[in-house]
């Protein structure tokens, strides 16, 4: 079962994931908990060229496109591929949509050519669920700014950037709802984990 969670900045992933991981983990599940960018060696050196920048040596759009998506290739390749093989659950921090919706309609690059490259670096993959932690950007961004990480290119970043990017997660989720849970990242962490867990335990079919 390949399971992703997206979403805008300070949504609260990682909280989530690491809380389901732990609870499929204690009912004897195999579990891989990854991410993108970064999840690999090459992805590290990825993640650090298209994050670490300041506004003068940050890629170009169709570059920043393309290096997510080669992060994206060789993580599938290395990562997610072989542990669903082995019949891990594997749970990831952003998968394609966030292609989708940053490097798509945040960076305003057409979004089938972006689709497009995602499909091929994957080979096809698609997760069996998407969990759509919905915020919104003020709301993430004050979160995100209390860790003070990284907080400069966010910043650089306006507001529209990522209302466009939040509408564009909920577009791709109401054009496929089968396949997404999309939860108001607003309400406590414990409300969203019981409806997370409750959906993959019935996927896993317990
Ligand atoms: O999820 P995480 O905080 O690690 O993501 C790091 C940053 O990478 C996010 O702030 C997001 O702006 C950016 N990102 C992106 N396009 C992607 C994935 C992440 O712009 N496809």
């Amino acid at each position: 079962l390949f399971v992703v969670f997206e979403g805008g900045e300070g949504a609260g992933k990682s909280t989530q994931l690491t809380a389901l991981a732990e609870r499929l983990r204690d009912h004897g599940r195999e579990v891989v908990v990854t991410r993108e960018p970064g999840a690999t060696g090459v992805g590290r050196r990825i993640r650090s060229l298209v994050l670490d920048t300041s506004g003068d040596d940050a890629p170009s759009p169709r570059a920043e496109a393309l290096l997510y998506a080669a992060d994206r290739a060789h993580h599938v390749a290395t990562v997610v591929r072989p542990a669903l093989v082995r019949g891990s659950v594997v749970i990831s921090d952003r998968y394609v949509d966030s292609s989708l919706a940053y490097q798509g309609a945040g960076r305003t690059l057409p979004v089938d050519e972006v689709s497009w490259l995602s499909s091929w670096a994957t080979g096809g993959l698609k997760p069996d669920l998407v969990v759509l932690l919905d915020v919104e950007p003020k709301t993430g961004l004050s979160r995100v700014a209390s860790r003070n990480t990284g907080t400069d290119r966010l910043e650089a970043e306006s507001v529209a950037f990522h209302e466009r990017v939040r509408y564009a997660f909920l577009d791709l989720a109401a054009a496929d709802p089968k396949r997404y849970l999309v939860l108001d990242a607003s309400r406590s962490v414990e409300e969203i984990n019981r409806q997370v867990v409750r959906r993959v335990e019935e996927m896993l079919g317990k």
